[in-house]
C-alpha cells in the first residue's frame, strides 16, 4: 500500500487564537486541491488556538488536519494546568504530537510517559505523532540507533498490531530543531529506515511497509524536495517554517518543487 506522505506543521508557542485564524487563512489561500491530494497537511496550534481553528476548518469546509502539540494521559480529574485526550477528541482534534523533544528535554517527561500519551490519544480515537530522536552528544558517541529504539519501545509499549496504522513517527534529532542544521537527507533516510526496521521487528513487515515516517528538523523550502525524495521518508514536522505562510505553503507542495 502507498503511503500517504503527511506534513505537519508545529506551532510551539506562538500565536494566540486570532494570529492563528490569520495563518490558517494566509495558508489556505495559497493552497489548492492538488496540495491536499498530494499529502494530508495538518496544524498544529497551541491549545488556546484549537477551538478557533476548529470552527474556522469546518465553517470554510478546509480539507486541513487540526493537530494537539502535547496531552495528558488521564480522562479527567485533579491534574492542574492539563488537556485530556477526551477533549482534545471533542474539538475533532485528529494528531496529537507525542514526546516531542522540547517536551523532553524542558518539562522532564520520559519514554514511560510518553508511552502513556500514545496510548491515550489511540484509546480516544486520534492519532499520535510519536517524535523520537538523539541529541548530538548521543549522535558523536554512537548511540544514536539505542536511543530511538529506546524511544520507539517506550513510546509504543502496550499499543496494538490493530492500532498501528494510526501511529505516525517523526525522526528529529535534537540537534537539527530549530538550529537552522538539516540532517543530510541520507542520514534522514538511513534513521527513518532503522525506524521502519524496528517497527516491522516487533510488528510485521506489513505493518512496518504501511508505517508513516516523517523526519523533522530545520525543514524548509529549500530542503524539503531532497527530504522527500527519500524511500523511508514519508513527510515533516515543521517548527518554525510552519510559521510563515509562504514557507509552509511551499513546504506542502513539495510535489511541484
Ligand atoms: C519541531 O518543532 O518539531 C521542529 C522540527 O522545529 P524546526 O522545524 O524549527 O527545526
Amino acid at each position: 500500500m502507498a503511503r500517504t506522505p503527511i506534513i505537519v506543521g508545529n506551532w510551539k508557542m506562538h500565536c494566540d487564537h486570532l494570529a492563528a485564524i490569520q495563518l490558517v487563512q494566509q495558508l489556505s489561500y495559497r493552497l489548492d486541491p492538488k496540495d491536499y491530494d498530494t499529502s494530508e497537511l495538518v496544524v498544529a496550534p497551541p491549545f488556546t488556538a484549537l477551538r478557533s481553528i476548529q470552527t474556522l476548518i469546518q465553517g470554510d469546509d478546509l480539507p486541513l488536519g487540526l493537530g494537539a502539540q502535547n496531552v495528558f494521559w488521564e480522562s479527567e480529574g485533579a491534574f492542574t494546568g492539563e488537556v485530556s485526550p477526551a477533549m482534545l477528541a471533542a474539538l475533532h482534534v485528529a494528531y496529537v504530537i507525542c514526546g516531542h523533544s522540547e517536551r523532553r528535554a524542558m518539562f522532564g517527561e520520559d519514554n514511560q510517559d510518553v508511552g502513556r500519551k500514545v496510548r491515550a490519544v489511540l484509546a480516544h480515537n486520534m492519532r499520535p505523532i510519536l517524535c523520537v530522536g538523539e541529541t548530538l552528544e548521543q549522535r558523536e558517541a554512537g548511540q544514536a540507533n539505542d536511543v530511538v529504539v529506546r524511544q520507539l519501545n517506550g513510546g509504543l509499549e502496550g499499543v496494538q498490531a490493530a492500532q498501528m496504522g494510526d501511529v505516525v513517527i517523526a525522526y528529529e534529532p535534537v540537534w537539527a530543531i530549530g538550529t537552522g542544521r538539516t540532517a543530510l537527507p541520507q542520514d534522514a533516510d538511513e534513521m527513518c529506515g532503522i525506524i521502519r526496521g524496528h517497527v516491522g521487528d516487533v510488528y510485521d513487515a506489513a505493518i512496518a511497509g504501511d508505517l508513516r515516517v516523517q523526519y523533522g528538523g530545520s525543514v524548509k523550502p529549500a530542503n524539503i524536495a531532497s527530504l522527500m525524495d527519500c524511500a523511508h521518508v514519508d513527510g515533516a514536522l515543521v517548527g518554525g517554517a510552519s510559521l510563515d505562510p509562504d514557507d509552509f505553503a511551499t513546504i506542502c507542495r513539495w510535489h511541484r518543487l
